[in-house]
């Protein structure tokens, strides 16, 4: 097994035990059994972790809990966790940041409300620039490797062929 595999597997289990003690603390506080969520690394782009309501489920960004694991699982997933702790127990009146969350947050998983995660996000694709006669063109990766192959591309507007400016 190769190493990212291992680490993938063992930041998975420590995610669902974080899991579990957030759930826990909030079964014990409001005296109530609540269902365990589904979560997955679905979460993509700029946003840590999302948690859906109505399926019980929290998707996070794998690419950012490997940038931080201890972070993401002290903060990223008491978040996610006590918006279906909010839902499961007042149902969908609260907003989403609003004093129940923030309650449940601070005074039972102890995680500043106020403190916003952040993380980087995965760089953009490489995008190449060329030029016509009216205006700047976004080339991917695969359209300039056409190019350098000898294809020759017109703008659609002054007909004039594009021209390699840089990359950026
Ligand atoms: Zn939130
Ligand atoms: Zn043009």
């Amino acid at each position: 097994m190769v190493k990212s595999q291992i680490d993938t597997i063992e930041l998975r289990r420590r995610v669902e035990v974080k899991i579990d003690q957030c759930l826990k603390q909030a079964e014990r506080y409001f005296n109530m059994r609540l269902t365990k969520p589904i979560f997955n690394f679905k979460q993509r782009g700029r946003s840590a972790g999302t948690a859906y309501l109505q399926t019980n489920e929290m998707r996070f960004n794998a690419f950012m809990l490997n940038q931080d694991p201890e972070k993401f699982i002290d903060e990223v997933v008491p978040h996610e966790v006590a918006h279906l702790v909010v839902y499961q127990v007042y149902g969908s009146k609260p907003k989403p940041h609003g004093p129940e969350w923030v309650a449940i947050m601070e005074h039972l998983f102890n995680v500043d409300a106020e403190r916003t995660h952040t993380f980087e996000v995965p760089k953009p694709k490489r995008l190449y620039l060329y030029q016509c006669g009216c205006q700047t063109h976004e080339f991917t990766a695969h359209r300039h490797g056409r190019v350098k192959r000898g294809t020759q591309y017109l703008c659609k507007l002054c007909k004039e062929p594009l021209v390699f400016l840089h990359a950026n």
